[in-house]
């Protein structure tokens, strides 16, 4: 038998053949999930006794990997492993694992839907509307917009293909990516930044990519531009970006993601010209049981010493 801790949200919540897949292979599961993500101490408190973790958000770095005495794999469910120590966990001898391929069409759609509600003021006049305030409020059209994609991975070149079938340009940064660039016009980051209507971040947060929108690259986009974020909260200074919508640089920014999450008392939630979402890039019923199945299959695999492609390195 296999002891098995999931600290993954939806995972937990949400029932399927991912729990059928988990005790049809021998796994005795413990569903541990958290309101919010752990920190170190609270998954360390948890972690020792279990063969393997399916794990959301929480904080796994070495000091929480020191008490997993059993652990051999920790199954992330999601793609973002910048919560994991890679390092820490390949020298106690655990695989670390992904789930790609999953969530992206979900947190690409989000992140159109995002566009959506800032071009046309969605969120203000919705809110308005249930105060019976019924004003107008302007906005304008994507057609014809140049749509920036930073990052043209899984999920960029979703948002990429959709701004496309829009009838926007689209200019895309990646200097890692090789493959069909889908219609895009291939672009340095700072002419993505100067070109830009509607800019969308798709990177991993890395050493590279932390604050890559900050005040002076904020000084070079276009007067009025959108920033999206659906993909990591370090990728923008949030203080820079609360003063470039404060100074109306800025036409409006939406994030999904947030340097600490949940963001309460954020200066940012005051800001007629911001929207706010709770980390739910791929909270559909569709990306929820894709990437479950697949954080439990991959956990298994490992565990019994099968291949796993989805394993990732340091
Ligand atoms: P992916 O690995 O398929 O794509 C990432 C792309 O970023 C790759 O093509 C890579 O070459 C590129 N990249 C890496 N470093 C770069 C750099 N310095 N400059 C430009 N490009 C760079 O990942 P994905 O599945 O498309 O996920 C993208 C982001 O979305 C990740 O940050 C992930 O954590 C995040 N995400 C968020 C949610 C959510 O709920 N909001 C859900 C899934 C993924």
């Amino acid at each position: 038998m296999f002891r098995i801790l999931v600290t993954a949200r939806s995972f937990a919540k949400t029932p399927g053949a991912h729990h059928e897949f988990l005790s049809a292979n021998d796994c005795l599961v413990d569903l541990r999930a958290p309101e919010h993500p752990l920190d170190s101490t609270g998954l360390a408190a948890l972690l020792p006794g279990y063969d393997g973790v399916i794990l959301g958000l929480d904080q796994c770095d070495a000091a929480a990997l020191a008490r997993a005495d059993k652990l051999r794999v920790i199954s992330r469910y999601g793609v973002g492993t910048e919560a994991v120590d890679l390092r820490a966990a390949k020298a106690r001898g655990i695989a670390v694992t992904i789930t790609p391929n999953t969530n992206n069409i979900s947190v690409a759609e989000l992140a159109l839907g995002l566009m959506f509600a800032l071009a046309r003021s969605i969120p203000t006049m919705a809110a308005n509307a249930r105060q019976n305030v019924f004003t107008r409020l302007n906005g304008i059209e994507l057609t014809g917009k140049t749509l920036g994609v930073v990052g043209f991975g899984a999920i960029g070149r979703e948002v990429a293909k959709r701004g496309i079938g829009l009838g926007m340009r689209v200019a895309g940064y990646d200097p890692f990516y090789s493959g069909d660039w889908l219609g895009a016009e291939v672009r340095s980051l700072q002419a993505v930044l100067a070109e830009s209507d509607v800019i969308s971040l798709h990177v991993p947060l890395t050493d590279e990519t932390r604050d890559l929108v900050n005040s002076e690259s904020l000084r070079t986009v276009r007067d009025g531009a959108y920033i999206i974020n659906t993909a990591r909260g370090g990728l923008i200074d949030e203080s820079a970006l609360y003063d470039a919508l404060r100074s109306g640089k800025l036409g409006g920014a939406a994030m999904d993601v947030f340097a600490h999450e949940p963001p309460e008392g954020s200066p940012l939630l005051a800001l007629p010209n911001f929207i706010a979402l709770p980390h739910a890039g791929g909270a559909t019923r569709e990306a929820i049981s894709r990437m479950a199945l697949l954080a439990a299959q991959n956990c298994v695999a490992v565990l019994r010493g099968e291949s796993c492609p989805h394993l990732v390195q340091p």
